[in-house]
C-alpha cells in the first residue's frame, strides 16, 4: 500500500533538515488487527529501507516512523543487519540514537516524555531510561 502523505512529508523534512540527499525506501503496510505499529530499518548503505506496519493509532504510527528515521540518521556499521534485532539492539539504541529520536519527536510535535517511556519499555537499554530523566536546565 502507498505510504500516507504525512509520512512522506516527514521523510522529506527530515532529509532536508539533516542534509540528506538520498531518501530511504519507505515500505508502508497497515495492520488489520493491531493498535500499535511496528517498524524496521535495514541497510547501512544506500538505499536504506524503512518498513512500517501501521496499527490503528495514528500517533503511534508517526512515533514508529520517527524511531526508524532516527536509525537512518544514526547508522551503525553492521553490514545491513536489522537494526532492531536482539543481537544489535544495544548498539543501535545508543545514546546518540536516543538524542536523535528525542529531537525528532520534539520537532514533529509528539509528546516526548511519553514517547521515551514507550521507548524504554520496548527497548530496555540503560540509555533509554537515562535519556528520559529530567535534565537540569543550564
Ligand atoms: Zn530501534
Amino acid at each position: 500500500m502507498a505510504a500516507p502523505g504525512w509520512a512522506l512529508a516527514i521523510i522529506g523534512k527530515v532529509a532536508v533538515e539533516n542534509g540528506r540527499t538520498v531518501l530511504p525506501t519507505l515500505v508502508w503496510r497497515r495492520s488489520r488487527t493491531k493498535c500499535w505499529s511496528t517498524g524496521r530499518t535495514t541497510g547501512n548503505q544506500s538505499p536504506v529501507r524503512v518498513a512500517v506496519t501501521a496499527g490503528y493509532d495514528p500517533q503511534d504510527a508517526k512515533r514508529v516512523l520517527l524511531h526508524e528515521l532516527a536509525h537512518w540518521l544514526t547508522p551503525i556499521a553492521l553490514g545491513g543487519m536489522n537494526t532492531d534485532s536482539a543481537a544489535t539492539q544495544g548498539k543501535a539504541h545508543s545514546p546518540q540514537f536516543y538524542d536523535t529520536v528525542r529531537r525528532l519527536y520534539r520537532r514533529f510535535r509528539l509528546p516526548v516524555r511519553s514517547c521515551m517511556t514507550d521507548e524504554a519499555q520496548m527497548y530496555p537499554t540503560p540509555y533509554a531510561h537515562w535519556s528520559n530523566r529530567k535534565r537540569p536546565r543550564p
